[in-house]
């Protein structure tokens, strides 16, 4: 059955909530892992995020008077202890984002959580607060570690996108992201070969997030914008999200808040309870088991 319309505070139509995911080096150590390779080409792409992209997208955030949400693995926070403290000051929230950037395919559950705990720790120790929220790394997601952020009274996660407005999964408030307001996917660029397309031009995928705004008014959407400082803190790439948000923000029917605020909301309006959604993996077992298909003969297919 359908779910009614969200409800937005002040009557405002639509919210929209502009995160980072502060990554840095991280998901080059995670991958570097069993050796760090003495290659530096990848690793300064990165290390311009907490150099210079970050500053550049705080100075931009500033000058529109808006605070944002920056999930931060704490491994990032241990090599440039600079940053949070800096976040905290400037009025922006700090969110987790694993440690060393957990890859959740790679990672067993055990691991999962020595690493939460040890992000919770160190964005602790560094902020002098308790974090409220958690986004996974490449936004995937298990029951388990549903239930391992719960334990541990994480109040949300901010990685799935089963609404485009705040839910509830297995009873934690979701603040729902979604990839095509990701700047990854239309401007990372590995170099040496590897990838399959050229970055966007960054005024093109302004005018795609601002015709999503637009467009998801109507629904009262939550425009969760996702960018990374290393990818977007280039030039053409801040005036954009500078231009996006300045329109954004000349609307008066419009919710911009922080990830946390919106999951404080959710929690204490009389949204609560109205998008309670479960994980539902058994009934999909038993559905695939159900199947006349096994899983002999579905194996070396490739049509889907
Ligand atoms: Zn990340």
């Amino acid at each position: 059955m359908r779910a009614p319309p969200y409800r937005w505070p002040d009557g405002k139509r639509s919210a929209v909530c502009f995160t980072a995911d502060v990554d840095a080096e991280a998901p080059y150590l995670w991958t570097s892992r069993a050796g760090l390779p003495q290659h530096l080409g990848l690793l300064e792409q990165r290390r311009f995020g907490p150099r210079e992209g970050l500053w550049r997208i705080l100075d931009m955030l500033d000058r529109l008077s808006i605070k944002g949400t920056f999930f931060t693995p704490s491994v990032v926070a241990e090599l440039h202890p600079e940053i949070l403290p800096a976040l905290v000051e400037r009025g922006h929230e700090v969110g987790l984002h694993g440690h060393l950037h957990e890859i959740v395919s790679e990672t067993t559950r055990a691991e999962f959580e020595d690493a939460l705990d040890r992000s919770l720790a160190i964005v602790e120790a560094q902020t002098k607060a308790r974090p409220a929220g958690f986004r996974s790394p490449a936004w995937e997601m298990t029951p388990g570690m549903i239930g391992a952020l719960k334990d541990r009274g994480i109040a949300y996660d901010s990685s799935l996108s089963g609404y485009d407005h705040p839910y509830e999964i297995d009873g934690l408030v979701e603040i729902p992201v979604q990839w095509q307001i990701d700047d990854a996917i239309f401007f990372r660029f590995f170099g040496g070969g590897v990838d399959k397309w050229p970055p966007a031009r960054a005024a093109d995928v302004g005018d795609a997030w601002i015709d999503e705004f637009e467009a998801g008014r109507a629904y009262g959407q939550l425009l969760m914008i996702t960018i990374h400082p290393w990818i977007s803190g280039r030039a053409q790439r801040v005036a954009m999200l500078e231009r996006v948000l300045g329109r954004v923000a000349a609307q008066d029917d419009v919710w911009i808040a922080t990830a946390g605020e919106i999951a404080r909301w959710h929690e204490t309006s009389d949204n609560a309870g109205v998008y309670a959604v479960e994980s539902g993996l058994e009934p999909l077992a038993e559905a695939i088991a159900r199947s006349p298909i096994t899983t002999s003969s579905a194996s070396g297919r490739t049509a889907r």
